[in-house]
Formats: structure tokens, sequence, C-alpha cells
């Protein structure tokens, strides 16, 4: 690392904020997409969810996970994803503009980088933007509740979405006669509706989008062909190399109740 030559023009670093996150916290850093209805129509996304867009959506958050540092869970669904940085993370000395802008922009790049694998041949019509935010939450129960929050809102968004595009597209029903029908229900209305009009038990769709998409670091045991030269075999012999590694896996679970944090207690240790 170089140090610049003073100059008279260095005191403009001065103007420059401290954004500093507060010790102790929890940091939280959410994205968003960015106009993503019209960029869901525009790219013909299946409703009520496109299981291209949501895979690709896990495959970003994995790289951003696996390329940062400190990352210790994440939670997606729809167009967001939550990043969760270890309290005592000093990445950055803390800065939340680092944080935030690190985790948007290598997301972002991922997004525009993994496109092909899961859209095929459907061209991405222009390049996508993400908004992203920072909080901090000072204790383990507000950093559950916020969880519990975005997975609150990934159920109640996907139940509406279900029962809306089965009247529009099984029921024959316009967008604006579904969204009349729908107003001011309670979910077990919308869940009578799915099993009455359409025989859809909403319990057995799929837990990717009723629950959306947790991502933690499991151990793995990898087996791995080595090649070893050793006296007795000068030419060379293939041995197998047993290793244990750290990895992101995918699931698609509740993260409201005490189960997953039980048996997932290192998350929330120390
Ligand atoms: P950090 O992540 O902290 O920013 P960095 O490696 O990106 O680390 P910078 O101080 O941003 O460090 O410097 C960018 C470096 O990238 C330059 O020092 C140079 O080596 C290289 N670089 C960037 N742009 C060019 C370019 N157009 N041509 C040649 N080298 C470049
Ligand atoms: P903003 O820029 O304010 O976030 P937005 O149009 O992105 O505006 P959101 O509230 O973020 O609004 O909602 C995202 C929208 O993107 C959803 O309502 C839905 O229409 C669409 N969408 C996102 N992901 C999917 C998906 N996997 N399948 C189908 N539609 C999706
Ligand atoms: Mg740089
Ligand atoms: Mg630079
Ligand atoms: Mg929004
Ligand atoms: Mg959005
Ligand atoms: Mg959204």
């Amino acid at each position: 690392h170089k140090t610049m030559a003073k100059t008279k023009f260095e005191y403009v670093r001065q103007f420059e904020a401290d954004d500093t996150c507060l010790q102790n916290c929890w940091v939280v850093v959410r994205l968003d997409g960015r106009n993503f209805h019209k960029f869901a129509n525009l790219h013909d996304f299946r409703k009520p969810n496109d299981e291209r867009a949501l895979r690709l959506m896990t495959r970003c958050a994995l790289t951003v996970m696996e390329e940062l540092n400190d990352i210790v869970i994440a939670y997606g669904q729809s167009d967001e994803y939550s990043f969760v940085f270890k309290k005592t993370s000093n990445w950055f000395k803390r800065r939340a503009s680092k944080f935030m802008s690190h985790v948007v922009s290598q997301f972002s790049s991922s997004f525009v980088f993994y496109w092909k694998d899961y859209f095929k041949d459907q061209a991405l019509l222009f390049p996508p933007g993400f908004d992203g935010r920072v909080i901090l939450y000072p204790s383990n129960q507000n950093l559950r509740d916020y969880l519990s929050w975005r997975q609150a809102d990934c159920h109640i968004n996907n139940l509406y979405n279900t029962t809306f595009w089965a009247l529009v597209q099984q029921g024959g029903l316009s967008n604006s006669e579904a969204e009349e029908k729908l107003k001011g229900s309670l979910a077990g209305e919308k869940n009578d509706i799915l099993f009455l009009e359409f025989n859809v038990n909403y319990n057995n769709e799929p837990e990717m989008y009723r629950k959306g998409t947790v991502l933690i670091w499991h151990k793995v045991d990898e087996s791995i062909d080595k090649k070893i030269i050793t006296p007795d075999a000068p030419e060379g012999k293939n041995v197998v190399v047993k290793r244990t590694r750290k990895k992101v896996l995918p699931f698609h679970v509740d993260i409201i109740g005490d189960k997953f944090w039980e048996e997932h207690s290192e998350i929330l240790a120390d």
C-alpha cells in the first residue's frame, strides 16, 4: 500500500463521513431488485414464482458469502436478499458503506455473470440494478425478529400471489377481478379458495416458494484423488485424501421457530 504525497488537496478527505457500525451489533445488509415488477414482466418470469429467477438470486448470494468476509447467514425471497455479518466483524473497519457497496456490487455483477446459466437463451435485455441498506441489530432477539419479519413477508406475499394467479390463470378472472376478490381476505379464506376452487393444498406448494432460502455454512467431507510420489512409487500413485471444508448450502426451512436456531446454535454464538 503506497502513501499518497500530501498535497493542498488532501483536506477534502475530511469531508468523508464516519460511518463505522456500532460495536457488538449484528450488521445486516439487505438488497432489493430495482423495478423488478417491470423486470419480471419484460423477462417473462413465470407467475407467481419463477424458479430460475429464485435460483439465480441464490447463486448470487452464495457468491457474496464466499467472496466477502464474515457473513454468517443470508436469507432471500422474491427480489431481495439479506446478509448478516458477525457481531465481531472488523472487515473494512466496520464501515457501513464498504459492507453495503461490496455486497451489492458483488451480487449485481454475479446476477449478470450467471444469468445465462439459469435463463439459457433468453436474453438479458438491460443491466439490472439493486438497492442496498444497512441495519444494526444489538441483540440476538432483534436479529431473529428481523429474519422472522422477512420470512413472514415471504409467506404473506406468496399466499396472496399463489391465490391471485390461480384465480387469473385457472379461474379465468381478469387481474382486477382477482384483486377485487382478494381485497381484505384473511389467510384462511385464501387457503379455502385454493383448496375448494382449485384443489390446491397450499402446504404442499414447494418449500422454496413458501419459506424462501436460508444460506448457512456447513462442514462437508470431501475426498479428493491425489497423485503422490513416494520412494517405493517413484512414478507416483493415486491416493484418496479426505478433508473437511466449509461450504455454503441452501435450505428452505422455517427460521421463525426455535428449532432452526437450536440445530444451528453456532450461528448466534460469539
Ligand atoms: P482495494 O480492494 O483496496 O481497492 P485494489 O487492489 O483495488 O484494492 P487500488 O488502490 O484500488 O487497490 O488500486 C487499483 C490497482 O488496480 C492499481 O494499483 C493497479 O495495479 C490496478 N489497475 C487498475 N486499473 C488499471 C488500469 N487501467 N491499468 C493497469 N492497472 C490498473
Ligand atoms: P422497487 O424498485 O421499489 O423494489 P419492485 O418493482 O422491484 O420495485 P418489489 O416490491 O421489490 O417491487 O417487488 C418485486 C417484484 O418482482 C414482485 O412483486 C414480482 O412482481 C417480481 N418478482 C421478483 N422475483 C420474482 C420471481 N422469482 N418470480 C416472479 N416474479 C418475481
Ligand atoms: Mg480498488
Ligand atoms: Mg483504486
Ligand atoms: Mg421495494
Ligand atoms: Mg424490488
Ligand atoms: Mg422486493
